[in-house]
């Protein structure tokens, strides 16, 4: 038989050595050290792997149990049997060695069968636990104790292929936002709703039988379960999902799960994984949807997928990238402004491709830098010809894609580009996506910081599309708004899109920010956004995306935008003649009228049918009735516009209130046109359009802006925080962490913590749960029912850190639990955050109100 295995023989004694070397010899290979310090040589060198070692306790220089000491110290070495030869059998020395480490015994003078014997069970011990303790991990899931990836995909294939007549769906799903879950409530509430789910699935599992699952990656689970049908596995599952979104109401937990019905048994476990996968993908951001089942449209997309990237390098040296240009309007002129540079695939096979379709996987395989470059380098290029032709030059924006945000190298680019072609920033306008922002990177502030002092203005893409609330504007430094109308068609259902929109527009006012709009297909959306005092407009309406040349022509011939056909036709109604103007009138949807002005005031001459209908009266013999309804100030407002419209021979807008007896309050804007002169006087026509929502909006505004201005302070000004705590020294902790940044008050119990609550304002409590006279969770109880004192956030301090006491006192309303002994810096942070998280939350309330 071939010796395979070594053994080390370690002792002092020579005569020692060659006794035990020709005991074992026959079946190991043998190596010898005279004391410890040679043997931990040989054993460091690991020239050979030493499958055990024959142990000296007494020995010069180094004694035997240091080596046990040096070998149970090291990771690898402590798996090798160690068996210990003694001159003596004293317990103690027994003891001792093996408290070190030491396998087993053998005792001199030595015994060859006994030493044979002892060193071969040592071994097969050795490497069969070594090998399961292998296995197991390879196998289990430490955290959770179900399968992990690779033994649940082998089950999985058993499980299948021992059930030919069975068939069986294989599910996989993730939690959204699972890190966020680990940041906000720490590792421990992670691990605690990830043991929650294996506990979930295993029950599962044990209803149904012939499943299997595992944890397949960090928050990724697995099942395979039999299929019934589409219905049956969907109610399951959703069943499921909601079990784990219950865990703890305040994590907001949103699992996404994807499906395979397996019709293809011959896949390994791990394509079905990938199927589903790809089904789960295609939900991933839409919260609407939680989830999907995978059809082979999806595969189909995949290859797509890899064939677009087969062929992008190759495209991109063959130029078969082109610039498309979508203009923008100006509509308060209905002139362009200037475009958008977007690209289009010329394929040599498949003609003009759509950015929908190669983007997305341009983004995900690193591809679009490049091709962001190559773009910009288009556009320099051709501004740069637009300057030598002397032709009109307006600014084109090009798209900066989220993965160049993190370039350290972008700002020297972009600057480098336009010093190569020579041309100024103000032409070049950079449009970045929202969630860029709302990463809230540092160093993706420099970065435009960086670029806006170069000159370059900064857009917000397809701001609303995403999680960033209104309050972002002032905390960011951006240009430009653009505004996405599809993303506000979801809203629309609802009736909350114009007034979104509204309040997005006149917040930005506010902050200086022109506003584009984008995607606007239809008139009445321009009427709309004029209506709102929206500037810019980008849309099929006005002009889709549209190759270089046409767009040349466009801006040469810089004609003003023909509207298709004009409905409200107040404007034209004025170009059409004094003569048609009745009928014109009767045909608007607005009521309008039209009167004389003259030194005995004012005499309405004709009023709409709308006139009549909405105001509830005839004007024509009511004029005072009318007066009496507006107050001086309004009064004034309107006389004033007549009289500038008269000295102008224009058109004047005015807003007034009216105020109606009975009936609450209106706005209205009242549009002056002067037609001409008359005998007496001048004969004008006004239309009304109601604008009482609007101006409730504006209200509202303000008290979001008073808000804005309150969300400032954090940070600046010092929030108050209440400790509750009857424990004199954990207040003394707290208050030594939080003093620099908080104004802290203390006290001992719920009782106090109420009294003071009614007498000071406070921003945040910390509460203890264990104290006397009023413990936490009364004070909880308490607290809701009083208006107002349940948005003062609560974070829970507490050295019980059951799950059922935390799931407890946050289903009583605390909004966080940090258990003790605790860490300074996750205190702070805690705290900071949910001061932060109340504000922006109360912000956006307001406005969605
Ligand atoms: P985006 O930056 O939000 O560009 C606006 C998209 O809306 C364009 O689609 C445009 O054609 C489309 N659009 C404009 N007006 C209307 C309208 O009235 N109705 C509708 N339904 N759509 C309208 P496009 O050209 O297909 O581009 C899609 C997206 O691909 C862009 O969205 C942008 O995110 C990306 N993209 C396009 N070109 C580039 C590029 O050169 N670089 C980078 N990084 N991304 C690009
Ligand atoms: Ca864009
Ligand atoms: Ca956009």
């Amino acid at each position: 038989m071939a010796k395979s295995k070594t053994i080390l023989i370690v002792d002092d004694s020579g005569i020692n050595r060659a006794i035990l070397r020709k005991i074992i010899s026959s079946e190991y290979n043998v190596c010898e050290a005279g004391n410890g310090v040679e043997a931990l040589k040989i054993l460091n060198e690991k020239q050979t792997t030493i499958s055990g070692i024959l142990l000296d306790l007494v020995m010069p220089e180094m004694d035997g149990y240091e080596v046990l000491r040096r070998l149970s110290a090291d990771d690898e070495l402590s798996n090798i049997p160690v068996i210990v030869s003694t001159g003596n059998s004293d317990k103690e020395y027994e003891k001792k060695a093996l408290e070190l480490g030491a396998w087993d015994f053998v005792t001199k003078p030595f015994d060859a069968d006994i030493i044979k014997f002892r060193l071969k069970n040592a071994i097969d011990r050795s490497r069969l636990t070594f090998l399961e303790q292998l296995q197991y991990i390879a196998d289990f899931d430490a955290l959770t104790g179900i399968y992990s990836k690779n033994k649940f995909f082998e089950e999985t294939k058993n499980l299948i292929d021992s059930h030919p007549d069975d068939e069986f769906v294989f599910v996989r799903f993730d939690i959204d936002k699972f890190s966020l879950i680990n940041s906000f409530y720490g590792l421990k509430a992670g691990d605690g709703l990830l043991k929650f789910i294996a506990e979930l699935i295993k029950s599962l599992a044990q209803k149904y039988g012939m499943t299997t699952y595992g944890r397949i990656d960090a928050d990724i689970f697995g099942i395979c379960m039999k299929h019934y049908s589409m219905e049956n596995a969907e109610k399951i599952v959703a069943g499921h999902m909601e079990m784990i979104k219950a865990y703890n109401s305040n994590y907001n937990i949103q699992p996404t799960t994807g499906i395979y019905v397996i019709e293809d048994r011959s896949l390994t476990a791990s394509a079905m994984y990938d199927r589903a996968t790809m089904a789960s993908k295609t939900i991933k951001g839409d919260c609407m949807k939680y989830l999907a089942f995978y059809n082979d449209k999806m595969r189909v997309q995949l290859e797509t997928a890899q064939e677009v990237s087969n062929e992008m390098e190759y495209a991109l040296e063959d130029e078969q990238f082109v610039v498309y240009l979508q203009p923008k309007y100006d509509i308060r002129i209905n002139k362009p402004a200037g475009a958008e540079a977007l690209v289009r695939w010329k394929h040599p096979q498949k003609g003009l491709v759509s950015p929908g379709l190669f983007i997305p996987v341009f983004e995900s395989n690193g591809f679009i830098s490049k091709l962001d470059f190559y773009m910009w380098d288009k556009v320099c290029k051709l501004i740069r010809s637009w300057i030598d032709r002397k032709m009109p030059v307006y600014p084109i924006s090009v798209n900066v894609s989220r993965v160049n945000m993190y370039n350290p190298k972008l700002v020297d680019i972009i600057v480098e580009l336009v010093e190569k072609y020579d041309i100024p920033p103000k032409y070049l306008n950079l449009e970045l996506t929202e969630s860029a922002y709302t990463d809230k990177d540092a160093f993706i502030d420099e970065t435009l910081s960086a670029l806006q002092s170069k000159g370059f203005s900064i857009f917000m893409d397809d701001f609303g599309s995403g999680y960033s609330s209104l309050n972002v504007l002032k905390d960011i430094s951006v240009d430009v708004l653009k505004i996405d109308m599809k993303f506000m068609s979801k809203a629309k259902k609802e009736g909350r899109a114009e007034n979104i929109i509204a309040s997005v527009v006149r917040m930005a006012k506010w902050l200086n920010m022109p506003v584009i709009a984008e995607g606007v297909e239809e008139k009445e959306q321009v009427e709309f956004l004029r209506g709102i005092g929206c500037e810019y407009v980008q849309g099929y309406y006005f002009a889709k995306p549209m190759p270089v040349s046409d767009y040349e022509e466009l801006i040469s011939n810089s004609e003003t935008f023909k509207e298709p056909e004009n409905n409200n036709a107040f404007d034209n109604v004025m170009l059409d003649g004094v003569n048609k103007l009745e009928p014109a009138l009767e045909a608007i949807a607005q009521p309008a009228i039209i009167f004389e002005f003259n030194n005995n005031g004012l005499d309405v001459l004709f009023e709409n049918t709308v006139f009549s209908n909405s105001f509830g009266y005839h004007l024509i013999s009511n004029v005072n009735n009318e007066i009496d309804y507006l107050s001086s100030e309004s009064q004034n407002i309107i006389f004033t516009a007549i009289l500038k419209a008269i000295k102008t021979k224009g058109t004047v807008e005015c807003e007034y209130e009216r105020n109606p007896s009975g009936k609450n309050e209106q706005w209205f804007n009242l549009k002056i046109k002067y037609l001409g002169q008359s005998g007496q006087g001048s004969i004008l026509v006004g239309s009304f359009t109601d604008i009482t929502d609007i101006k409730s909006l504006d209200t509202k505004l303000e008290q979001i802006k008073k808000y804005q201005e309150t969300l400032a302070h954090i940070g600046s000004e010092k929030n108050t925080v209440l400790i509750v705590d009857d424990d004199n020294f954990n207040r003394v902790v707290l208050n030594s962490i939080l003093e620099e940044k908080f104004k802290i008050i203390e006290v001992e119990n719920g009782v106090q913590a109420l009294d003071i609550m009614e007498k000071e304002k406070i921003d945040i409590i910390l509460l203890d749960l264990n104290m006397p006279v009023m413990n936490g969770e009364e004070f909880l109880e308490k607290r809701k029912s009083i208006d107002g004192w349940e948005n003062i956030p609560v974070v829970i301090i507490s050295a019980d850190d059951r799950l059922e006491k935390q799931s407890e006192v946050l289903e009583l309303g605390a909004d966080d639990y940090i258990t003790k002994p605790f860490v300074q810096k996750i205190v702070a942070n805690r705290i900071e955050n949910l001061i932060k998280l109340k504000g922006v939350r109360d912000a956006d309330m307001a406005v969605l109100e």
